[in-house]
């Protein structure tokens, strides 16, 4: 069989995606191969092809249980002899496996980096017939990266101790420069293929707003795509608990995940949202690294995240079908404050030196203010993220809330000098809020007892609002006359450049022209692409999806592993009649067709009857 065979026989493709067939040619040919490609790009069957290919067993390298699981399951599902060693497993179970290894049962086998050298595995290796180690989620051995795990050092000394070399694979969606070098070094990869695909996913939608009440906003989106299932990243657990509860008041299938729940709840709960009984999950950042749920349709921050690298990799969780999703951030300028206290209390990688530590902070107070930006810039959004991998493309997506956005040149002298005279009244001794509240002429106390009651800016901005005197100082923050400093009271102080502001030339900002500042609706694009569907097919796709569901359940895996949405949406266009024509349709692959053919043919078959009765 060749690749293209093995691709439509098991997967139910027709075609590969970027950079795939790059990449299993060159592990066929036996030689290291590095793939570096974004979430949701295919990675995954860059070495499953190849390893159903090759005449040995291929070993995944993978740093997490649910991913796992998840991958051994996709693969039951299309009839490949696939499975997983990992602390999941009781001994039992362990041994049992191991054994059916040893026997030749597996072609492909999930390992977690610290058993590979245990006794018992390293028994079975020196053994088997090898042909390829995998490693997925290769930034993990970089000390630089951001998920750094010391057991995935030992990976290279693992294959080291091989009687013969297998090829080696590895896959990331990272890209900086260190951490690519590190993975190369580290892995020991020979003469590796590099290939590093486009990041661009052209299927998201990115925005990023300001709201004043971040959960009516949150409710808003939820009104109007009841049915989508997403995920709400919050920074905090208490955030998470909040929304969450909120939700469920409002009588959403919500849940949570966050590291302060039990790990029996965790699971249940991560269950509850892969099997679409919750549709919404509320979670901090330990949710989603290797969870596979192809028809997440958003994913909204809550707050801002720690960085870009972070942001793109959560974010990048929808629409990994190639359907149209979209990715909301919900920006406050607390959430800076927030993310700087997190680094600051950041000391949990005893793996680190103090000086190394304060190389990463300074490093990452650096990645945070690149974050800042990308939530005040008023340029498109995707070419911001992509230019901060290293990509160059137009200035223009036409697919993100600024691109959407008409900006309109506003005059903001009289608001700018304000300020600028205030932060000099002041002794350049108060953050933005104090500032902001003088120039309001609130009647806080806080401002009798430090004096700026008294101050000659008291008031002085009184007609202007609060959300335009903040969007001001953004701009003469990010144009360089002032700066806010680093400390724990973060403090605005003026630059050299603030004393411009008081010459010739009217200070001038772009701003969204607030009439129009409905932006076209997120999601529109995607009731373009459904339109494919007839609006009488709709009644068929949730057929179709309630006859998945009945399924999942019988056989205990996710929906999404049964059929993916795209699969069922083009079964309700198509309607195959016969099994030739199932096997037409997008993700059905040999076993999946003879496993569920019949059913779903059965269902399409009834409800056409059904349809040809009504009229
Ligand atoms: P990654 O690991 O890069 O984040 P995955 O390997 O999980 O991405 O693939 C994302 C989704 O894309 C999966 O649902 C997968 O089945 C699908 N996919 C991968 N390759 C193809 C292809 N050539 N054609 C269609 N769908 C594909
Ligand atoms: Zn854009």
């Amino acid at each position: 069989m060749d690749k293209n065979e093995v691709l439509k026989k098991y997967f139910g493709y027709d075609t590969f995606r970027e950079g795939q067939e790059n990449i299993i040619d060159t592990l066929l040919e036996g030689r290291d191969a590095f793939g570096i490609m974004p979430t949701g790009a295919g990675k995954s069957l860059c070495y499953q092809v190849p390893a159903l290919m090759m005449s040995g067993i291929t070993i995944v390298v993978s740093p997490l249980i649910s991913l796992m699981k998840d991958q051994v399951g996709t693969l039951n599902q299309a009839g490949i002899h696939a499975a997983y060693l990992n602390s999941s497993l009781t001994v039992g179970q362990y041994r049992k496996a191991l054994k059916f290894a040893v026997a030749g049962r597996y072609k492909i086998i999930y390992v977690a980096p610290e058993r590979l050298l245990t006794d018992d595995f390293l028994n079975f290796a020196l053994q088997a017939d090898l042909a390829m180690v995998t490693v997925d989620e290769a930034h993990c051995v970089s000390q630089w990266g951001q998920d750094f795990r010391p057991s995935y050092l030992k990976i290279a000394d693992f294959i080291r101790l091989l009687p013969k070399r297998p090829v080696v694979a590895a896959f990331t969606a990272t890209a900086t420069r260190e951490v690519r070098e590190d993975v190369v070094a580290a892995l020991d990869l020979q003469e590796p293929m590099m290939l590093t695909t486009g990041f661009d996913r052209k299927n998201l939608f990115y925005k990023v707003s300001t709201p004043k009440d971040k959960f009516a906003e949150v409710m808003a989106y939820l009104t109007e795509h009841p049915t989508e299932s997403g995920i709400i990243y919050c920074l905090a657990r208490k955030t998470v608990e909040e929304v969450c509860q909120k939700l469920l008041a409002n009588g959403i299938a919500a849940t949570r995940y966050h590291a302060g729940l039990s790990d029996a709840e965790r699971r249940r709960n991560q269950d509850d949202f892969l099997y679409d009984t919750a549709s919404v999950m509320v979670a901090t950042n330990a949710f989603g690294m290797g969870i596979d749920k192809s028809n997440v349709r958003f994913v909204i921050h809550f707050n801002m995240p720690k960085n870009i690298e972070s942001y793109y990799q959560e974010a990048g969780r929808a629409g990994r079908d190639g359907d149209e999703a979209n990715c909301i951030l919900l920006y406050a300028p607390q959430d800076v404050r927030l993310n700087q206290f997190l680094i600051d209390q950041e000391t949990e990688n005893d793996a680190f030196t103090d000086e190394e530590r304060e190389i990463i902070k300074e490093r990452d107070r650096e990645r945070l203010k690149q974050m800042t930006y990308y939530c005040t810039t008023n340029e498109c959004l995707r070419d911001f993220v992509l230019r901060y991998f290293g990509e160059y493309t137009t200035n223009y997506c036409g697919k993100c809330s600024n691109c959407l956005t008409e900006f309109v040149d506003i005059d903001v002298t009289k608001t700018a000098r304000a300020i600028v005279e205030c932060v000099k009244n002041c002794g350049q001794r108060f953050g933005m809020t104090v500032i902001t509240d003088t120039l309001r002429g609130s009647q806080s106390a806080k401002l009798k007892q430090n004096g700026m009651a008294r101050s000659s800016s008291f008031g002085k901005l009184s007609d202007v609002p609060v959300y335009r005197i903040r969007q001001v100082m953004q701009f003469l923050c990010s144009s360089g006359y002032v700066f806010v400093t680093d400390d724990q009271y973060p403090v605005v102080k003026l630059t050299k450049k603030a004393a411009d502001i008081f010459g010739q030339t009217p200070v001038v900002m772009k701003a969204a022209k607030e009439q129009e500042a409905k932006i076209k609706k997120p999601g529109k694009d995607s009731q373009k692409k459904q339109a494919v569907l007839q609006d009488t097919d709709y009644g068929l796709f949730e057929e179709l999806r309630k006859l998945r569901l009945e399924i999942a359940k019988e056989q205990q895996v996710p929906p999404y592993i049964v059929f993916s949405d795209k699969s069922l949406r083009d079964m309700s266009a198509r309607k195959p009649t016969t099994e030739t024509e199932f096997l037409q349709i997008n993700g059905v692959g040999e076993n999946k067709c003879k496993k569920y053919g019949e059913k779903f043919l059965a269902a399409v078959r009834q409800w056409d009857a059904r349809q040809k009765k009504s009229l």
